[in-house]
């Protein structure tokens, strides 16, 4: 890997080009019936708003998904909401301040000019998701509903209860399904791409694995776009869908395309603690509950003691021993502070003692007195499904009545701790979302672009539909326009030979290995490291320790994996070995990252740089810049100094 530093970061208003999309638009209209293939990777809310927006503007989409169903991919997961500076409420919102929110949310890291086409589009998608019959909650005469998110003091979320992502991947669903039936769209369920293929300097197609036969399959089109998702199960515990991955990422990477802020992960305030070793998944409770629910621990470490040694519940603690340490320490956002903010205050009362489970790693998140002056109807409508499903992992429900002080009623509190969530770093592009290698596209979580240091709440899926219904299908033409009178490559080129017989021969490594250590324990110990090393909290020191575990622990993966079964036929350990080798590759891209920006900025925290208040210190004068990574060839890493 080596560096190269972009410090040429666009900022101010949209260009004037933006403006000749149009022109191009012509060209792919389907009545002048062109011939252009696309192959969008992925069907989350960017992989699925592209390829159908593709398709209905007239190019031939191939779109490929792991699961059996596009419905099934991550983005059904997302639970609050999704941002659009429509000011419904009337509250001094617009597009210029979600602009401003965003940048100033992403520890001002972000890519000005993409965030300012972001916030302009914001409306368009609620528009757009509304006339495919997304069911946003509503106001009693009908308005759409919002509420607050962190880093933000207006109420610009749009939601459908707590499931927003499901509801919104419904919607873009049924615009594909049509694309579908039309023939503009070819759906590939259950493939994977492991590699892309380079002709003449050029991204020409894609080799893909059929996950039920075990089959390699070769894909050609005029241009890639990927839209795969984030990194965050490198650390293995994370609240991203089991399947979640960065193979075709890191492909890419591998194949020259540059990867752009690794270090910049972001750790979730509120998720429901680890409660052991054997868990294999965390999860999320939105931050739409940071609305209502009030953060606190106590104010004496006795009462933290009790406890954590389980002799007193939280609900015995009278109000006057309680420290809602965000109200205190940041009175104008309160409990809707960003999500880094959140998290890192989470971690210093735990780390001073004042955690509240039996682990001393949890904080208390109180719907108390919301409830008491609501009523439990209004939160069960808003809140709900969130609830139930507290319950249904903790068997605690926060909506009990559990004690009365003083004619107080006090409700079972949840239990929170912060959490790996989500990934700002991602594959380099362009403003027209194009990577280093030209005809390869990135779009959604995948990419770096529009989150900076630290992303605010109910922007990825804004970013994700923004990209996929409004920006990639305009800017894929202003490559696709030279491209027209280009032929198709055919599959049988060596390009395409060779990169099969590369995919084929890690297969056959992986399946030869034949060692005693099945992927998921290397995997858990991979995540132990990248958690306690390139966690929360970062040294100097300490990331040098973890890459050394981490190029350790790779040489253990090389020698001692086992994959049971065989390469043929569907091998559900094999896909996860694929997919655990690059997590390998990402984790050591997030270490050395994150050692070479003395500073701390949004989710990448430095032990050395932080204020006397325990804040991110910031080194605008030497890191300002994206950091750009290239690879070098494996064994070529910067080895740990
Ligand atoms: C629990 C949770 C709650 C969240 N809540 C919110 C929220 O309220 N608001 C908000 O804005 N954001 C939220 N987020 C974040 C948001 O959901 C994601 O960032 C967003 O959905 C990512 O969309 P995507 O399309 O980029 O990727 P994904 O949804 O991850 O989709 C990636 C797609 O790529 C496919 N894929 C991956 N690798 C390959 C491969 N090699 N070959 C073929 N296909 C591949 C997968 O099958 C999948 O279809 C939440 C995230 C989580 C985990």
């Amino acid at each position: 890997m080596a560096k190269v530093l972009d410090s040429k970061i666009p900022a101010g208003p949209v260009p004037e080009k933006w403006k000749e999309y149009k022109a191009h638009q012509r060209l792919v209209n389907p009545k002048n019936k062109l011939k252009l293939d696309v192959i969008v990777v992925g069907t989350g809310l960017a992989g699925a708003s592209a390829a159908a927006s593709l398709g209905e503007m007239g190019f031939n989409v191939i779109n490929l998904c792991i699961q059996d169903s596009p419905r099934r991919a991550h983005s059904i997961a997302a639970q609050g909401g999704i941002n659009a500076a429509k000011c419904y409420q009337n509250d001094g919102d617009s597009v210029y301040r979600l602009f401003y929110d965003t940048v100033k949310g992403g520890d001002y890291r972000a890519r000005e000019a993409n965030v300012y086409r972001l916030a302009e589009v914001s409306n368009n998608i609620i528009d757009q998701c509304v006339a495919q019959g997304v069911p946003f909650a509503r106001e009693y005469g009908g308005m759409l509903a919002n509420r607050s998110f962190g880093g933000a003091q207006v109420s610009r979320t749009f939601y459908a209860k707590g499931q927003t992502g499901q509801q919104l991947l419904l919607g873009a669903y049924s615009s594909l399904s049509c694309q579908v039936k039309a023939g503009k769209v070819k759906l590939y369920t259950r493939y994977e791409m492991e590699d892309v293929v380079i002709v003449d300097g050029r991204a020409r197609g894609i080799i893909a694995k059929n996950l039920v036969t075990g089959q390699l399959e070769r894909f050609s089109a005029n241009a890639v776009v990927i839209a795969t998702g984030g990194y965050g199960n490198t650390y293995f515990l994370s609240t991203n869908a089991m399947g979640c991955n960065c193979t075709a990422a890191v492909q890419c990477y591998r194949k020259g395309a540059f990867f752009a802020n690794p270090s910049y992960v972001q750790i979730h305030p509120t998720c429901i603690p680890v409660h052991g070793d054997k868990q294999s998944k965390l999860t999320l409770m939105s931050e739409s509950l940071r609305n209502d629910g009030r953060i606190w621990v106590p104010k004496k470490i006795e009462d933290a003691k009790a406890l954590q040694a389980g002799t007193k519940q939280g609900w015995e603690i009278p109000e006057e021993d309680r420290d809602y340490y965000l109200e205190r320490r940041y009175p104008a956002f309160g409990n809707l502070v960003p999500r880094d903010v959140a998290s890192r205050a989470a971690k210093e009362r735990c780390d001073k003692g004042f955690g509240v489970n039996n682990t001393g790693l949890a904080v208390f998140l109180d719907f108390s007195e919301s409830i008491n002056r609501l009523g439990i109807d209004v939160i069960m409508q808003r809140y709900g499904n969130l609830f139930e499903m507290y319950e249904e992992i903790t068997d605690v429900f926060p909506g009990d009545v559990a004690n009365e002080i003083n004619g107080v009623k006090y409700y079972k509190p949840m239990m929170i701790y912060p959490a790996i969530h989500y990934t700002m770093g991602g594959i380099w592009v362009d403003y027209e979302l194009q990577t280093t290698i030209p005809g390869l596209f990135a779009i959604g979580e995948c990419n770096f672009s529009d989150h900076g240091a630290n992303r605010l709440g109910a922007s990825a899926l804004m970013q994700g539909l923004a990209d996929g219904y409004f920006v990639l299908p305009y800017t894929i033409q202003n490559y696709l326009a030279d491209q027209a009178v280009w032929p198709k490559v055919p599959t049988d080129r060596p390009e395409f030979e060779e990169a099969e017989k590369g995919v084929a021969a890690e297969i056959d490594r992986l399946m030869n290995i034949k060692g005693k250590r099945s992927v998921d324990s290397i995997h858990k110990e991979l995540g132990h490291i990248m958690w306690e090393y390139v966690g929360m909290g970062r040294t100097a020191e300490g990331l040098k320790t973890g890459l050394k575990k981490m190029h350790d622990l790779e040489k253990e993966f090389d020698t001692n994996l086992f994959v049971p079964g065989s390469k043929e036929g569907l091998n559900v350990e094999l896909d996860k070995a694929i997919h655990l080798r690059d997590f390998f590759t990402m984790g050591q891209l997030v270490a050395f990252d994150a050692l070479s920006r003395n500073e701390s900025c949004g989710g990448h925290f430095r032990e050395e740089y932080q204020t006397e208040e325990g804040e991110a210190k910031r080194d605008d004068e030497n890191y300002f810049y994206v950091g750009c990574w290239e690879y070098k060839g494996k064994g070529n890493e910067q080895q740990p100094t």
